[in-house]
């Protein structure tokens, strides 16, 4: 159970009846089957779920919020309607109520590039010693964490909620909803630079995480980046970086073809992702699970064992013997550039990027585009391009002695590569979500 009708009745006074019962779901979507839920039909932009509330009853609804403008209809006679303003603030105003009821601990993580990967190892890490509930895949917007919020049972330790934006006030509102006791800034990008003005307007947008911050809260934050340096004198922020000034000081200690050994602060750690931003990220879980008394040796254990999502820098067989780093989740130029770095900086004779179109980053796309070649050394033999802007890395790489080809679809991008393939090559996949590049991988991985 997630909560009784006496919570809703407090939370929201104007009902069609009184009635008991209880909850043992918050659901949106009319089409799940869901027993003894609680229905919020959210208006969208194509649709208004309050057209389903027939459906939801069918498919196990108890009771339901209700646009108080709306007439109310025949099919929701036999349940309790909850009369509000504004299903979405109402879904958003549930949501802090049961945070506060339950009052678990709670970290916030946001961040333009590494907000998932943070969570997940976050999660591996704290739930060593708690039980914990973290945002599930991506749902990290303003109808996402709510539902995460309300998806927690009374018997959670530790909520870790991954926070996503693309405009000022967004993260404001996340955070007032969680009121996190700790909060992360993984780092700041370029992404969504189009709504943001610059990158002094994106670290401004992230850093609105404090908004809800418990008084005493902690602040995580990439002490390397000079735009969130105004945060470093407040005793609570802990730094976390490669710089020699930060409260917690990262240090690659050796990079091994599947696997990164570090050290933070001299305390030795290996784990099994790559790439000096993934370390990072290791850090802040790291910083979060001495700040909660995890031992550091089960620390290490999670780091080793973590559950990851998907797609971010995923280690494949690809056919041949050959590695595939599948990155392909989704892309910005920092992490772009990142991706490309670490697979350079890995133990193989041909490394091949195959790089695909950088989305939302305005009308300077081409131009970050073509800078991304800078991040191209030597070490790469082949650069395959595909997308409406990426031709610009290929074309900036053409009097370089790699082989830069730009293709037109990804059949024959993945037949160009396949010959490639064999032992001590290792091919990175890196584009934006909507390139969906993983596609080539039926061409050129292992499939198990
Ligand atoms: P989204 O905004 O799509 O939810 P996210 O912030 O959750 O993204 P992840 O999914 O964790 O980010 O990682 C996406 C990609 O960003 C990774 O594949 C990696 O290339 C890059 N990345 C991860 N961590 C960092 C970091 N700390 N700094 C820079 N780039 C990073
Ligand atoms: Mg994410």
């Amino acid at each position: 159970m997630l909560f009784s009708s006496d919570f809703l009745y407090e939370v929201f006074p104007d009902a069609t009846k009184q009635q008991e019962f209880i909850i043992a779901e918050v659901n949106t979507d009319s089409r799940k089957e869901a027993t003894d839920s609680l229905f919020v039909p959210i208006r969208g932009e194509r649709f208004d779920a309050h057209a389903f509330i027939e459906q939801a009853v069918a498919q196990g609804a108890v009771a339901s919020l209700w646009d108080r403008t709306l007439p109310i209809p025949e099919a929701a006679s036999s349940i309790v309607l909850f009369l509000v303003d504004d299903t979405l603030e109402a879904l958003q105003r549930l949501a802090k109520a049961h945070r506060e009821a339950i009052d678990p601990i709670v970290v916030g993580i946001t961040g333009s590039n590494g907000k998932t990967t943070t969570k997940d190892l976050v999660t591996s890490v704290l739930k060593e010693k708690y039980e914990v509930l973290a945002t599930k895949g991506n749902l990290n917007n303003h109808i996402g964490l709510p539902l995460t919020v309300l998806s927690m049972q009374p018997s959670c330790e530790v909520l870790v909620l991954e926070m996503g934006m693309s405009n000022f006030g967004e993260i404001e509102l996340l955070s007032q909803i969680a009121q996190p006791d700790y909060a992360i800034i993984t780092n700041i990008g370029e992404s969504h630079i189009e709504f943001l003005g610059s990158r002094e307007g994106i670290a401004k947008a992230k850093s609105e995480i404090t908004a809800g911050l418990a008084e005493d809260g902690v602040l995580i934050i990439d002490g390397d980046e000079p735009l969130l340096a105004f945060h470093h004198d407040k005793e609570t922020t802990i730094t976390c970086g490669f710089e020699e000034h930060n409260k917690q000081q990262l240090k690659i200690e050796q990079t091994l073809d599947a696997a990164t050994a570090f050290s933070v602060n001299g305390e030795n750690y290996t784990f099994s992702l790559l790439g000096a931003h993934n370390v990072r990220n290791a850090g802040y879980a790291i910083v979060l699970g001495k700040e909660l008394g995890v031992d550091q040796q089960l620390i290490q254990h999670a780091l080793l064992t973590p559950s990851m999502t998907g797609m971010r820098m995923e280690q494949l067989a690809g056919k041949n013997g050959s590695k595939i780093i599948n990155d392909a989740y989704n892309a910005s130029p920092t992490s772009m550039k990142a991706a490309i770095g670490t697979v350079q900086g890995l133990p193989f004779a041909r490394r091949i990027l195959v790089l695909g179109d950088i989305y939302e980053i305005g009308t300077e796309s081409k131009r970050y585009h073509r800078d991304i070649a800078e991040a191209i050394t030597a070490d790469t033999t082949h650069v395959f391009t595909i997308g409406e802007d990426a031709d610009e890395i290929t074309d900036a790489l053409k009097d370089t002695p790699i082989t830069a080809v730009h293709f037109g679809d990804k059949e024959s991008l993945a037949k160009a590569v396949l010959p490639l393939l064999q032992q001590d090559t290792i091919v990175l996949l890196k584009a934006s979500r909507g390139m969906k590049l993983e596609s080539i991988l039926d061409t050129i991985a292992v499939m198990e």
